[in-house]
């Protein structure tokens, strides 16, 4: 880890942004005094470039367990994929998505087209409602829209199991993977989603790099996302103020402009750095920092973690509501300031960008239907940084914030 080794803080964060792997880091620096535009000159760094560009959709083919013929569009992140693919669906197209989903999986697609699924109270729940909106409708296309992992609860959807019941009516899949990506193995010829996003800037890789990968239909005969260079094959005049356009094919279609190469290459490198350091390290280090933060924070009195399935496995993300009578201090974003100032603990309070299911789990927990905490876990993270996270809500919860003031010369003094 990069970064880790530089900042004091206990970094419980991670839902939000991952720091850079080391082997990210020196993938970076080494492509650093070769980058060039891609696709576009003969020069030597514009070959590089390029190869390393085309490389970089490999790792990513290869990272989504999706077959050789999947196409990989580079994007920015998460939210960018969506929307492109939100671009490319044919006039008429249902969609059909659960309340519970991340704004940038929740909000790409026309209102029109929309078939909210609510908020199941279980895995089966989701399960009955999705074949029974789905039996509702008429023919015609139709695309479901999949988390693998919320960020609010960490909680694991049953990916394979929906996608499936979509295949059986029809429909196309496609999965949010932004949470998913950093903790766990992608299998799409496995589940047989049709398209999977995910951001680079959540597992291990700086910001400005993601990623759709999946199937070339829709995306194929979709017009551009954005149009420019890069993306055409061919202009001509048409008359005098308009030129005739044959748009390039995938995935040149859908990149016009000069592509982020060293994001690509960044990200590519976050992918095969996971893989090789494989899933069951990775699952087993954060299972065990998540059973112990579980642990600590249901020893806290009036700290309520926050869960849509109870007893559903999950990665590594824990939000939690206080209750508004447990402490001197109850305000989620007054503690996330006291934990930083005072303990040296990032974690994150808000609605985390999911305003519907935050709210709907806050008012379950009998707290106002406000800002929640969220503590996240990452391969950089100790069980000193977990001890000290909850070591620091205990002490804020009874003393109240300003009263374990302890930043000195940069560097905390417990
Ligand atoms: N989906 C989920 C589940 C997320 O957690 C996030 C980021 N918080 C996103 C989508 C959007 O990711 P990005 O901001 O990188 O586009």
């Amino acid at each position: 880890m990069v970064s880790g080794d530089l900042v004091p803080h206990a970094n419980l964060d991670h839902a939000a942004t991952t720091p850079c792997l080391r082997r990210v880091h020196d993938a970076v620096r080494d492509v650093l005094p070769w980058y060039a535009s891609v696709h576009r000159g003969a020069g030597f760094a514009s070959r590089v470039s390029s190869r390393a560009y085309e490389q970089a959709r490999d790792s990513l083919r290869r990272f989504a367990g999706a077959s050789a013929d999947s196409e990989v569009l580079f994007t920015r992140n998460t939210t960018d994929a969506l929307n492109l693919l939100a671009r490319c669906l044919p006039p008429g197209t249902a969609v059909l998505r659960f309340d519970t989903e991340h704004h940038a999986a929740l909000l790409p697609w026309a209102p029109d087209s929309v078939v909210g699924l609510g908020m199941p109270d279980s895995p089966e729940a989701a399960a009955r409602l999705l074949s029974a909106a789905l039996r509702r409708l008429p023919a015609g296309p139709k695309l479901v829209v999949l988390t693998g992992a919320s960020n609010v609860t960490g909680e694991l959807w049953p990916v394979a199991e929906l996608a499936e019941i979509a295949r059986r009516h029809g429909a196309r899949t496609v999965l949010d993977a932004a949470q998913l990506a950093p903790h766990r193995p992608l299998s799409m010829t496995g589940w047989q989603v049709d398209w999977v996003a995910l951001s680079g800037h959540k597992m291990y890789a700086p910001f400005g790099a993601g990623a759709l990968v999946g199937s070339p239909e829709w995306l194929a005969d979709a017009q551009p996302y954005l149009v420019g260079g890069g993306a055409t094959a061919n202009v001509t005049a048409n008359s005098a103020d308009s030129a005739h356009v044959t748009w390039c094919g995938l995935p040149a279609r859908h990149e016009a402009g000069s592509p982020n190469v060293v994001g690509a290459h960044a990200l590519a490198a976050a992918c095969d750095e996971l893989t090789e350091l494989g899933w069951d390290f990775v699952t087993a280090h954060e299972q065990a920092l998540v059973d112990r933060l579980r642990e600590g924070l249901a020893a806290l009195p009036g700290v309520r973690p926050l869960s849509m399935w109870p007893g559903r496995p999950g990665v590594g993300v824990v939000s939690f509501a206080i209750d508004p009578h447990a402490g001197k201090t109850t305000d989620a974003d007054l503690l996330a300031a006291a934990l930083s100032a005072e303990h040296g603990v990032s974690v994150r309070s808000g609605l985390f960008c999911a305003h519907m299911l935050t709210r709907r789990l806050m008012s379950r927990t009998g707290a106002e239907p406000g800002p929640a905490l969220r503590a996240s876990v990452g391969l950089d993270t100790t069980t000193e940084h977990v001890d000290r996270l909850l070591a620091g809500l205990e002490r804020l919860l009874l003393d109240g914030p300003g009263a374990h003031y302890r930043l000195l010369d940069g560097r905390w003094a417990p």
